[in-house]
């Protein structure tokens, strides 16, 4: 490792810190009943903290610089297969042979990865407990924002729909090497069987087209769609918001009445 070269392109931002990383393997209540997948093993550093707690642990790492200081690794810890693959590519599948039942995902993920693996685990699979993931503090304030606030939007309802999310700690810059432009926080997701849409996909899109402009009105953004104005206020009047309500002041359930309502007028 010492000639080690960080590449940028593949996000790699190593954490070193045992404290830190104990913090993380304990934050994701892992025991030795828990078969664990991780994403970027890096260094292996959290790699080896959670091969001490976990019955199995699986790693996937894309960059093969790194294979020979990981088979090292594997080599020392028998609970522990790693996979020198993409796991934004890999077939979920492919990655569920390695676990017996549910499991559980630990990771400290480039930030550029984040979001898409986590809807990948979030929409095609049901086996994942919890993720217990480090993301930019930016985003980890968005998934657990609360109504009327400015971090609410987009982000907050798609991952909400799907999941419960908790911020567990802030973990600033210096605490990576090398140190990003960034600070972090580990977040918890847990996913959760939440009340649904007759319709995702036109549920996603009126979320999506309800923050195009965050400064005009639910109606007038939906008018995008092709939706009357007078079509939003009588839908949102059912559940006693004004015509004059922003998408930022409804709650993900009132955001599902509105989709149930309207989706008579959304091709797709
Ligand atoms: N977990 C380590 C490394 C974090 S840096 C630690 O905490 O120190 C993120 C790691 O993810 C890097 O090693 C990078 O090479 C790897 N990575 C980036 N994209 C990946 C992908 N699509 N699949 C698997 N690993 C990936």
């Amino acid at each position: 490792m010492e000639n080690f070269k960080f590449k940028k392109e593949f996000g790699q931002n190593f954490i070193f810190d045992g404290n830190l990383l104990s913090a993380i393997v304990s934050d994701a209540g892992i025991t030795s009943d828990d078969e664990v997948l991780e994403i970027g093993a890096g260094a292996g550093t959290l790699t080896k903290k959670l091969c001490e707690k976990a019955k199995k642990v699986v790693s996937y790492e894309i960059d093969k610089n790194l294979t020979e200081h990981l088979y090292e690794i594997q080599k020392q810890n028998q609970n522990l297969q790693v996979e020198m693959k993409d796991a934004l590519k890999e077939n979920i599948d492919e990655i569920e042979k390695h676990f017996s039942g549910n499991y559980k995902i630990v990771a400290n993920l480039p930030y550029y990865i984040t979001s898409p693996m986590i809807f990948k685990f979030l929409e095609q699979t049901q086996r994942v407990s919890s993720m217990t993931v480090m993301v930019q503090k930016e985003v980890a304030e968005r998934f657990s924002a609360k109504e009327n606030s400015k971090e609410y939007g987009i982000a907050t309802i798609m991952i909400n729909y799907h999941a419960d999310v908790e911020y567990l700690r802030t973990v600033g810059r210096q605490m990576f090497t090398p140190p990003p432009n960034v600070d972090s926080a580990l977040i918890k997701i847990t996913p959760a069987n939440k009340e649904k849409a007759n319709n995702d996909e036109i549920f996603a899109l009126m979320v999506k087209t309800a923050f195009s402009s965050r400064r005009k009105t639910l109606s007038n953004n939906l008018s995008k769609l092709g939706i009357s104005k007078s079509d939003v206020d009588n839908a949102i009047g059912d559940f006693g918001k004004p015509p004059t309500t922003r998408a930022e002041q409804l709650s993900i359930h009132e955001f599902i009445l509105l989709s149930n309502k309207l989706q008579k007028f959304v091709k797709i």
